[in-house]
Formats: structure tokens, C-alpha cells, sequence
């Protein structure tokens, strides 16, 4: 081992507490981009890491207006041009923290019990920003950093990176960088390292049926008027059949196999049928019985019905039949289809299905492609080794079922692929009360950064 990647090692050894209360600091801001009453707090969080990047030595430091949160970037390019720029993306922003009551602490207080620390966004992802940011000041401050680095973090990632599409063509140059490191997605287990090389795509709708002009009695109207709550759930329940599979005109035509290899990978990662009972609490799974569980939830596509409102819900028995209902529906997409195709499939289903009873209308309000990186790119290959350094066994290679718009963006506009790694686990409850962050993997997140760092040279 080269003496100066030992010096950034023992650096961050001794500096633990100081990045622990830096995490901390930036846990107290609530940026909940989502919510109105959060936007001075989402900015101040962007001001927050604008400043921690300035005080890193960062040049060109700076917030990029996006119409939406702004992008907070810096960069440090003095290595040259025969080193390799590594663009290190984070978000700033959380999830809302409601319902309150189900959590044990204040989630803008991070607080520690044993080797966990609580709060919101300890794990998705203050924690790997600060992680992120600790890996490469260890460095700087031992020695010279022996790459380019530039950063970009936004603010909008959990409303979908609404603005990312448009923005990162505008600034192509400003962002040009080889490939991407992304520390957004977490480990299977505290002692299996992770590298996530494939993620779902998402295509997210709203769907309305109208009936009636006004919701009615249903004494005096039930049985001649058809009821569109009625209505929806039977448009709903036929976009499945009775095994699971999606009903919606050519939804898997694009869809790639699964090949023999992948298959034989994948049955080997600790996420068999009894993980996923343990994980979810229930008694039975469902879905495609010719797939694994962990290639249904990362490999094949799937329809879910996110939320369903009609009708009186309160208390006592309103006999109404109601004017109207409405649901919102998400589709997981996995390579090669495409968002805007699976909505005209959707367009095509309900044109077929819908009954002459009713009035719809469908809107795509969220949209983003799937994105696979190839295992064999040296930036993997340098996670790859870092990581064996760092838990003395190989990472695991995963799909991840969920989806990160801004990957599928910078592929598009600057030709960068994502390295997906980061060292949040299963059990850290992100999006969820009592969000967690094990610190025994993130201390060993950060080393392996440092590895990273120095094997990609
Ligand atoms: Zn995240």
C-alpha cells in the first residue's frame, strides 16, 4: 500500500467525531423539498454544503438555479488532464418525516444509541455526502489529490429530480467528467459490500373516472348508475392476471432476458423468499412464480396502485354513490423500456377496457428511464478492489429495484455511467420514522472511499 493512501487512512482515523458532527449539523436542516414550508431550509442545506465544499478548497464553488432547488457545485480539476474526473453526486434533500408520532427521537436531532444513529437522512444520503466529502478531504490533507474531482448535489431528488433533465444539458461542461460516483444506494448487509449496476426505471401516473354530475343517493340512484370508485378498481384489478403478470399491450416487449449467468448470480445473493418475509412482515409473497423474488423486485418490471380516493371515508354510513374516483399508479421499468411507451400502453389499455359508463383521463406526472452500467468499466473494477481492501471479500453486483432519475440524465448528457455503491443497509428505514445509519459500515464506507480514490488513478 502506497504511504500516502496510509496517511489519508490514518487521517480519518483520528478525525471521527468531527465528520460525526458534521452529519449531525446537516441532519438539523430540514430539507424536505417536497413541502412549501421547507424551501428556506432546503436552501439553507445547499448553502450548507456550498460552504463545506468551499472550505474543502473546492474552486468554482457555486448554486446553479435549477427553477426548482438549486444544484450546489465546486470542483478541484488541478491533477491535469491525464487523471481521471470523477463526478460525485449526492442529494440534499429528505423525505417528509410524518407520521411524527412513529418516531422514538426528534428526526432533525441526530441522535446515537450504541452504533446507530438516528434521524432524518442519516442514511438517505446526508451520510454518504459527508462520507463522500471526509473520504476526500483525508486525502487532501495528506497529500495531493491524484484525480479530478467535481460535485454536484441537488435538491429535488425525492420529487424525482424534476429539473435534472433539462439542467444537465445546459451544462454539459461545467459537469464533463468520466464517470459518475453515486453513493445513493445501500449495501445488502453490514458485512457484504454492495455494487448496484442496474436500476428500475419509474413512469408514474394519475388516473380519473367521472361519473355522475354530483355524488347521489345511493338509495335512489344504486343499480342504474355505475359507480366509478366501482369502475376504477375493476380497471385496476384487470392490469394484473391472476399470477402477476401486467395485462397492459406490449408492456414486456422491450423488457431484456435475464440471462442464465445473471440468473445463476443472482440466486446466490442473501435475498431468497425467507429475507424478503423477514424484511416486509408478510406471510405469503406474490408475483411472477417464474422469477425469483430478488429478480422480480430488481430485474422485471411491475404495476403497483400507490394510492386509491373516493366516495365518504368518515365516520358512520353515508350511503353515497360517488361522482368520481381516482388513483395513482407507478410502473417500475427495467432496460429496455421506455416511460413515455409504457404510458401509451396504459393510453391503449384504458381505451380498450374503459366502459361506456364512465368518463377518464390519464396523466403521466413522473418519468424516468432504466439504466444498466457494464461490470467491466474500471471505475467498478477500482469499487471493486477497494472494497475487498476494506471487508476482505468481494462486493456483491445487484440490481436495484428502485429508481434514480439523475443516472439515466447524466448517461444521456454528459455519456457519464453511475458507480451505485454507498453503506446504508436494509434495515435503516429511509423514508420512514426512526431513519437510521449503522456507523461501524459508514466508518468503513469512508476507508473504502479512500481506496476508490486512489486505485482509479
Ligand atoms: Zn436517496
Amino acid at each position: 500500500m502506497s504511504d500516502t493512501r496510509q496517511l489519508a487512512l490514518d487521517y480519518v482515523g483520528k478525525k471521527k467525531e468531527k465528520y460525526l458532527s458534521e452529519l449531525k449539523e446537516l441532519v438539523a436542516i430540514p430539507s424536505v423539498s417536497m413541502q412549501e414550508e421547507h424551501e428556506k431550509d432546503t436552501l439553507q442545506a445547499a448553502e450548507w454544503l456550498a460552504a463545506r465544499l468551499t472550505k474543502l478548497g473546492m474552486e468554482n464553488v457555486q448554486l446553479l438555479p435549477t427553477g426548482s432547488h438549486p444544484v450546489v457545485f465546486g470542483e478541484s480539476i488541478k491533477a491535469g488532464n491525464d487523471a481521471p474526473t470523477v463526478l460525485v453526486y449526492g442529494h440534499y434533500d429528505v423525505m417528509p418525516i410524518d407520521p411524527l408520532d412513529l418516531w422514538d427521537t426528534n428526526p432533525y436531532e441526530a441522535s446515537q444509541k450504541g452504533d446507530l444513529l438516528f434521524g432524518r437522512g442519516t442514511s438517505d444520503m446526508k451520510g454518504q455526502i459527508i462520507a463522500s466529502l471526509a473520504a476526500v478531504e483525508s486525502i487532501i490533507q495528506t497529500s495531493d489529490l491524484p484525480i479530478n474531482i467535481k460535485w454536484l448535489f441537488e435538491g429535488e431528488e425525492e420529487m424525482g429530480s424534476p429539473s435534472m433533465e433539462s439542467f444537465l444539458p445546459q451544462h454539459k461542461d461545467l459537469f464533463s467528467a468520466d464517470f459518475c460516483l453515486n453513493p445513493d444506494a445501500g449495501m445488502i448487509a453490514a458485512d457484504k459490500p454492495t455494487i448496484t449496476y442496474g436500476l428500475r426505471g419509474l413512469a408514474y401516473f394519475d388516473v380519473y373516472v367521472w361519473g355522475p354530475n354530483q355524488d347521489l343517493h345511493s338509495g335512489l340512484y344504486g343499480g342504474v348508475v355505475h359507480n366509478p370508485a366501482q369502475a376504477l378498481i375493476e380497471l385496476l384489478a384487470g392490469m394484473h392476471d391472476e399470477d402477476g403478470v401486467i395485462t397492459l399491450p406490449g408492456f414486456y416487449d422491450s423488457v431484456q432476458r435475464i440471462s442464465a449467468e445473471e440468473h445463476a448470480d443472482m440466486e446466490k445473493l442473501p435475498m431468497d423468499e425467507a429475507f424478503f418475509k423477514a424484511q416486509t412482515g408478510v406471510s405469503v409473497l406474490w408475483g411472477e412464480p417464474d422469477y425469483l423474488p430478488v429478480e422480480r423486485v430488481g430485474a422485471r418490471p411491475t404495476l403497483e396502485v400507490n394510492g386509491i380516493i373516493s366516495g365518504y371515508t368518515e365516520e358512520g354510513s353515508k350511503t353515497v354513490l360517488p361522482a368520481k374516483a381516482m388513483a395513482k399508479l407507478s410502473c417500475r421499468l427495467v432496460p429496455d423500456q421506455d416511460p413515455h411507451e409504457v404510458h401509451e400502453q396504459l393510453l391503449k389499455y384504458m381505451r380498450a377496457k374503459a366502459p361506456k359508463t364512465i368518463r377518464w383521463e390519464l396523466k403521466l406526472i413522473n418519468a424516468s428511464p432504466p439504466a444498466i452500467t457494464n461490470l467491466d468499466t474500471p471505475a467498478i473494477q477500482a469499487m471493486s478492489k477497494a472494497m475487498q481492501s476494506i471487508w476482505g471479500v468481494k462486493p456483491l453486483y445487484r440490481r436495484e429495484g428502485g429508481s434514480i432519475p439523475i443516472v439515466s440524465f447524466l448517461k444521456d448528457s454528459i455519456n457519464a455511467n453511475s458507480i451505485l455503491c454507498g453503506f446504508g443497509l436494509p434495515e435503516d428505514n429511509i423514508h420512514s420514522p426512526n431513519e437510521r445509519l449503522y456507523l461501524p459500515t459508514w466508518y468503513k464506507g469512508i476507508d473504502s472511499l479512500i481506496h476508490f480514490f486512489y486505485n482509479i488513478m
